[in-house]
């Protein structure tokens, strides 16, 4: 049936539905859950003397993920660009000009359809992500700890009556958080250990030294263990899953060619990205946490669709 407007049924239902869920408190409250994880955040980084760098959102390269995901190209004065998947190239080059930054960076990613109702995929979704020049894994594993404590502490602050109303609970973690090591934890809770280990936990935790094949290239291998590599995911407690990725970068041409190859990647679709490398990359590491994902976790909601106003589904018309 064709709508007034010319709609399709469906269309004109998913539009009175966003619609209806605009217009409730629920949707209010948790829209300023959203606004204060974003102040938050941001605080969190100024303070840590980070400089916020404006976000990317098209290019001539961008992450290219390690599942795979439908192109979003766009014409570009003769040049096929791409919708940014992740500020990662970006975030490496411009620390030519800063020791650490981050971004407020909005990511497309036309996930395959299998992950519609995961309750914790969107196709585009907003990432804090940030890098710091010369740092460590373990440098930035403390700043995600201070960063999420800092943010869970000034929530509870400052959203008191929201999270009264989705009866939620939230502590602040004592620091460090536990880590897993990915291939022990893989062989002892089996391929779901993940979520295995998130359902489990009461607090975050890490799991970290993630097998060459599970990621993409620019994650840093371990040269005193080679098929290793020096990252690491921040899990949620209450099967909440995956927070945030991050890890030491690949930053030498030479070795990050190699890492391509590894990959059987075609280095032709890298080519801008390699010859700023060529030129000299710093050393570094950052993570990106889900904005989304953090506000589905801070309020409890099933499905991240709620955790934005205009949530882009997998594979269903949104506005
Ligand atoms: P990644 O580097 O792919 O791990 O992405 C960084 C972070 O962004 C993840 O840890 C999630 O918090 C978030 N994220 C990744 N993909 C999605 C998605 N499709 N929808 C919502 N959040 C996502
Ligand atoms: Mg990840």
């Amino acid at each position: 049936m064709i709508s007034q407007h010319g709609l399709k049924a469906e269309e004109e239902q998913e539009l009175r539905k966003l619609h209806d869920r605009l217009s409730t408190d629920r949707a209010r409250r948790i829209l300023h859950v959203n606004s204060e994880v974003r102040r938050h955040l941001r605080d969190f980084f100024l303070k840590e003397g980070f400089y916020e760098i404006p976000p990317v959102i098209i290019g001539p390269v961008t992450d290219p993920l390690n599942h795979p995901v439908a192109g979003t190209g766009i014409e570009y004065y003769g040049y096929r660009y791409s919708l940014t998947q992740s500020m990662i190239f970006h975030k490496q080059i411009a620390l030519l000009s800063c020791d650490k930054l981050f971004a407020f960076s909005p990511n497309v990613r036309l996930e395959p359809l299998e992950r519609r109702g995961t309750g914790r995929h969107l196709a585009e979704f907003t990432q804090l992500d940030m890098e710091v020049k010369g740092a460590s894994r373990n440098e930035v594993i403390a700043i995600a700890e201070r960063m999420y404590c800092y943010v869970i502490g000034h929530v509870k602050a400052t959203c008191r009556s929201d999270l009264e109303y989705f009866r939620r609970k939230l502590h602040v973690p004592s620091r460090p958080f536990m880590r897993f090591d990915f291939t022990g934890a893989k062989r002892e809770y089996g391929e779901e250990f993940e979520t295995v280990l998130s359902f489990r936990a009461a607090d975050p935790f890490f799991i970290q030294d993630i097998s060459l094949n599970d990621r993409e290239f620019y994650d840093r291998e371990d040269p005193e263990r080679p098929g290793i590599l020096l990252d690491m995911d921040m899990i949620y407690p209450e099967g909440y899953g995956e927070a945030l990725s991050g890890g030491e970068r690949e930053y030498e041409l030479e070795k990050i060619m190699e890492r391509i190859r590894k990959k059987k990647q075609n280095p032709d679709q890298f080519r801008y990205y390699l010859a700023v490398a060529g030129m000299g990359l710093p050393q570094s590491a950052g993570f990106g946490i889900g904005i989304e994902r953090l506000v589905r976790f801070i309020t409890g909601i099933p499905n991240i669709e709620e955790a934005t106003p205009f949530p882009k589904a997998i594979g269903r018309f949104s506005l």
